[in-house]
């Protein structure tokens, strides 16, 4: 007798999808597309007209079939030798330092860009003008559109790839891929999660209306202001807005982990395990764990710093063939890991994150504000406060506390 097929169940509960895309782009018919739920997170919904019942979009998700990946092989901080590079980057800048080795010979890079309404997705390129637009975090979750079957299209040709993302979208495009392809070099973000880009959207608009300005550029981390989790905005008219962590509500609340997708609370990336060839992320507490190599002629911290791991022999290569772009120094995992959390477990849910997406859902970005404001008090003018004290100054003062 025949085997009856049906409509694929894509995913039971919302904790069981990260929205890779991995199932958009493995659709023979695309039938499969994202869709925003109340509070705009990315969720597959199919199109039963359209769907033949192959199974693709479900066998293909590298989240509900996770299999553990690679091991850490060797940990450095890490500063890109380009000051310019670093000051546009969100941490030590090695992303771009990459991308530019990647994009001189001609290759390919994919990352995460803004459109002009603020639309953060996914794009491919060969162009060095790319670069600006790619560089720095955009903390509000990518939309990978068609980027995998973009990527498949350019490894066919033989051109390298040098995909960076969140882990999720690592994952995703691997399974997509469903092979090992040489030429495809992938770089994973250590990512505490992500609100939806809809939610920043309407971060955005509250500031504007409130300020009656339009947004021009939008820094999530400007160093002008040092290294640490403050940006700044730019208006069409070109006036300046600095923005702390400890006064804007958005930042804040990514920072508390209280505006993430489900799935981040769960995530099945925040560990050890790491899928992409290399990992990179900010190596907090650098500090406390290598003061020998921070100062003077050595690594200025002042900046930004990254931590790079090497999981692969791939990832390895590629670091060591371009080791003389960076300032290198030798660190380990286990280091790395006490300043990041998500090295090893994923990001720590709060119960107050159902009150804030509540507020969000009945009100807008306006009624999450309101809660903020209230909340916040005297605590709002600390980040300000902190980026008065001069970073040499900081590091002495952490250096003193920590004898004591
Ligand atoms: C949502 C999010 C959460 C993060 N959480 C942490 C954390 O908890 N701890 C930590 O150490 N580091 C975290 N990071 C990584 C950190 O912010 C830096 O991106 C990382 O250190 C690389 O810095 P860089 O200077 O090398 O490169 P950058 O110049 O910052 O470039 C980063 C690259 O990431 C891509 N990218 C930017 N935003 C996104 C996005 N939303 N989704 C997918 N790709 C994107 C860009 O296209 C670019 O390719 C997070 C990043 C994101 C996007």
């Amino acid at each position: 007798m025949d085997e009856v097929k049906t409509t694929p169940v894509l995913f039971l509960e919302k904790k069981d999808c990260c929205a890779c895309g991995a199932c958009v782009n493995s659709c023979p018919r695309d039938a499969v597309s994202m869709k925003e739920d109340e509070y705009g997170f990315l969720y597959p919904y199919i199109d039963a007209d359209k769907c033949v019942k192959c199974g693709k979009c479900k066998t293909v998700c590298a989240y509900q079939n996770y299999k553990e990946t690679n091991t850490p092989l060797k940990t450095w901080a890490a500063v890109s030798s380009s000051e310019r590079i670093v000051m546009h980057s969100a941490s030590g800048g090695v992303f771009s330092t990459l991308a530019a080795a990647f994009l001189k010979s001609k290759d390919y890079v994919s990352g995460a860009v803004f459109d002009d309404g603020f639309n953060l997705h996914h794009i491919i390129t060969d162009n060095m003008k790319d670069l600006i637009k790619l560089q720095g975090s955009k903390y509000t979750q990518s939309n990978t559109g068609d980027i995998f079957r973009q990527i498949k299209e350019k490894l066919k040709t033989g051109k390298n790839v040098l995909f960076c993302g969140c882990p999720c979208q690592v994952a995703g495009l691997k399974a997509y891929l469903g092979k090992e392809y040489g030429n495809l070099f992938t770089l994973d973000l250590i990512c505490h999660g992500v609100p939806s880009n809809r939610m920043f959207k309407d971060y955005l608009k509250c500031y504007e209306n409130k300020k009656e300005i339009k947004t021009k550029k939008f820094l999530f981390r400007d160093k002008n202001i040092g290294w640490g989790k403050n940006g700044s905005l730019i208006s069409y008219s070109g006036k300046k807005y600095r923005l702390f962590e400890s006064s804007v509500s958005y930042f804040y609340y990514f920072a508390q982990s209280l505006i993430m997708r489900t799935n981040c609370y769960s995530c099945k990336y925040a560990n050890g395990k790491r899928c992409g060839d290399i990992s990179i992320g900010d190596y907090w507490g650098i500090q406390k764990e290598h003061p020998e190599c921070l100062g003077g002629s050595k690594i200025d911290e002042s900046k930004g710093v990254s931590v790079i791991i090497a999981n692969t022999d791939k990832g390895l290569r590629l670091i060591n063939e371009h080791r003389g772009l960076f300032n290198l120094y030798e660190s380990t995992f286990e280091k790395a890991a006490k300043g990041n959390a998500q090295l090893n477990v994923p990001t720590k849910y709060d119960h107050k994150r159902e009150e804030i997406l509540a507020l969000y859902a009945d009100g807008g970005w306006e009624n999450v504000e309101v809660k903020f404001n209230n909340e916040i008090g005297l605590r709002r003018y600390s980040g300000y406060i902190k980026s008065l004290i001069p970073q040499k100054l900081k590091r002495t003062l952490k250096r003193h506390l920590k004898q004591r």
